[in-house]
């Protein structure tokens, strides 16, 4: 079918629809001045005939008519006939060709041959049973001047009155659906040039358009997002796996060739799976941060006693030659994902040991100042450089790889830490001085 736009066929239907309007409004005005004239002729007629009717006297066979009857008078023609129907005075007037009986006192409409006329007949006695017949005459009047020019008004007027109003009713239309062509524009050319960053951009408004075009943006961002963050999870994963495949394939090679004892390969064989792990950490690790970031994975939040949860997390918790001490406050609850806050602490205090050497001490802290509630970890490990604290929380970025290397990790860790406060509506923060520690704290609302 063909395609046919909505403005044309609106437009269609309010043209047509004022047609219509018109017509009826027209004939309801005639049949309204036609009926007025009707009625204002049956008057005038009834009036004349009455008062010619007086002025009749018959008296043996001898018919007078005083000087006040009319024959003629204000359209309405009068004839007197005898009592067999015989015109004895008055002229007919050349349009009546009609033949009526004669009915006294009914008023009634007789079709006269080109006009219809309105005729009222009355009996005039004399004595007992002669007496003569008065016939009163009118032709009905046509629609009146007025009526015929507002009708010829109207015919001229009708053309012009039509095509103003479909021109008006179209460019309103053309304007109030721009909206909606630039919806289509900014859709069809998302799908051509396959750019996700296109935006419709309507300013705010309060219309359907306006908020139309709102979602359709949030979408387009949401589905650049998900491009975006697939993109960066191929691009990160194959980056950042390339380096453990190689170790695995050069241990292989070498193994293959010089591992002679028993010991050696077991030593091989130790590097392979250290080095897995670490591949499968990195993966589930991508995996969790892209999921979070795309929605696919949402928090599932409910209400956490963050004393509680750190402690469960950590009082079975051992690091080797660290001393890790709790102070948990009560009673500050927030609401949040347990897993997910689960792996914030992990993370922040698998750091702490990570980066303090041996006899350091680490402290967890719950607390909650006036507005927020407080997870501070803190170490009096070998601390972060000015210059790199505020790049820790990129995706892969470690202060120095080569202390790093001897430990499991590559660079997630901080990022998802600081994704998973922000999906809490909350945020991070870091104090920390070169040699002598750091201290990493998260603000929660609540
Ligand atoms: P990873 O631990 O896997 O290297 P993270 O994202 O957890 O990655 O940390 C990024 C970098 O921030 C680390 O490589 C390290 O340089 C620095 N860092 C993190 N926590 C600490 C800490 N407690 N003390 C000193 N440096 C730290």
């Amino acid at each position: 079918m063909k395609r046919q736009s909505v403005k044309l066929k609106i437009t269609l239907w309010l043209t047509l629809l004022m047609v219509l309007l018109f017509g009826l409004l027209l004939t309801f005005v005639l049949m309204i001045s036609r009926s007025v004239v009707l009625q204002s002729a049956r008057q005038q007629l009834s009036r004349t005939a009455m008062s010619n009717v007086g002025e009749i006297s018959y008296e043996n066979g001898t018919l007078t008519l005083s000087d006040d009857f009319k024959f003629y008078d204000n359209g309405v023609t009068t004839l007197i006939y005898s009592q067999k129907e015989a015109r004895m005075a008055g002229q007919v007037p050349v349009a009546f060709q009609g033949e009526a009986p004669f009915v006294s006192g009914s008023l009634r409409e007789v079709d006269g041959g080109q006009t219809v006329y309105l005729l009222l007949d009355l009996w005039v006695p004399s004595g007992w049973d002669t007496g003569v017949w008065q016939r009163a005459l009118m032709a009905v009047p046509s629609a009146s001047q007025t009526v015929r020019n507002l009708l010829l008004a109207a015919m001229l007027a009708l053309p012009m009155f039509l095509l103003l109003a479909s021109l008006g009713s179209w460019l309103i239309l053309r304007r109030a659906f721009r909206p909606l062509d630039r919806i289509n524009a900014t859709a069809a050319a998302i799908g051509e040039a396959k750019d996700l960053s296109r935006r419709i951009g309507l300013p705010a408004g309060r219309d359907e358009f306006s908020s139309l075009a709102a979602s359709f943006d949030q979408l387009f961002a949401r589905l650049e997002r998900s491009f975006e963050a697939e993109t960066q999870f191929a691009a990160d994963a194959s980056h950042e796996l390339r380096t453990p495949v190689a170790i695995i394939k050069s241990a292989c090679e070498y193994g293959k060739e010089y591992d002679e004892t028993r010991e050696e390969r077991q030593e091989t064989l130790a590097m392979i799976h250290r080095q897995a792990d670490a591949m499968s950490a990195l993966i589930s690790g991508l995996l969790t941060m892209t999921r979070l970031e795309q929605g696919t994975e949402l928090p599932s939040m409910t209400q956490v006693e963050l004393g509680q949860l750190t402690a469960e997390l950590l009082e079975a918790a051992a690091y080797e030659g660290k001393d890790l001490r709790l102070q948990l406050d009560a009673g500050v609850t927030v609401r949040a994902d347990p897993a997910l806050l689960g792996r914030l602490i992990r993370n922040l205090v698998d750091n702490a040991a990570k980066f303090t050497p041996p006899g350091g001490q680490i402290q967890v802290i719950v607390t909650r100042n006036k507005k927020e509630a407080l997870l501070i970890v803190r170490d009096n490990g070998i601390g972060i450089a000015p210059e790199h604290q505020e790049k820790i929380w990129q995706r892969f970025y470690q202060a120095d790889p080569s202390r790093s290397s001897d430990h499991a990790g590559a660079g997630l860790g901080l990022a998802m830490v600081e994704q998973i406060a922000r999906l809490h509506g909350g945020s991070m923060s870091l104090k920390s001085q070169p040699g002598q520690g750091s201290e990493f704290t998260l603000h929660l609302p609540g």
